[in-house]
């Protein structure tokens, strides 16, 4: 299979590990968005979040406190961002993985460009809330 986080992994290409066990790898996001940003995956290769297992998901994000309480002992930052993208329009790993984005004082980092508040009434509220509702499993 050809992805890039498998091969990570794998050792075959390097990068800069922060944490490993068993089921879970973490390490330096190539764009260092800000100081620190950090990738924890899944060491078994789920596509996003639409096919990662109960358990290993369970195992992933609980990885997380850990590495931002690291960041935040490390670098002091103001807060952490925590971040997965699924498919479009941001996904382009496509190998499970969650950013840890530390922020920091006029760090420039932009999440979101507008005000995105929808103007919705009651009854939107419900039949947004019965569709998801009835969706789930
Ligand atoms: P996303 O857009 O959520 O899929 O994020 C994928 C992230 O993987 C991006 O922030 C990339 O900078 C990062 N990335 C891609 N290739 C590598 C690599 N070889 N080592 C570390 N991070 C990488
Ligand atoms: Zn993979």
């Amino acid at each position: 299979m050809d992805c890039i986080f498998c091969k990570i992994i794998a050792g075959e290409i390097p990068s800069h590990k922060v944490y490993e066990d068993e089921e879970t790898y973490a390490f330096l996001d190539i764009t260092q968005g800000t100081k620190g940003h950090t990738l924890i995956v899944p060491k078994r290769h789920v596509r996003n979040i639409h096919d990662i297992d109960e358990a290993t998901a369970k195992t992933v994000f609980a990885r997380v406190p850990k590495l931002a309480n690291a960041l935040k002992k490390a670098f002091d930052p103001i807060g952490i961002n925590v971040i997965n993208n699924n498919d479009k329009p941001l996904q382009s790993v496509f190998h499970f993985h969650i950013h840890l984005i530390p922020r920091y004082e006029d760090d420039g980092m932009v999440l979101q460009t507008e005000d995105n508040q929808q103007d919705l009434s009651e009854a939107d509220y419900q039949a947004v809330r019965e569709a998801i509702v009835d969706a789930l499993d």
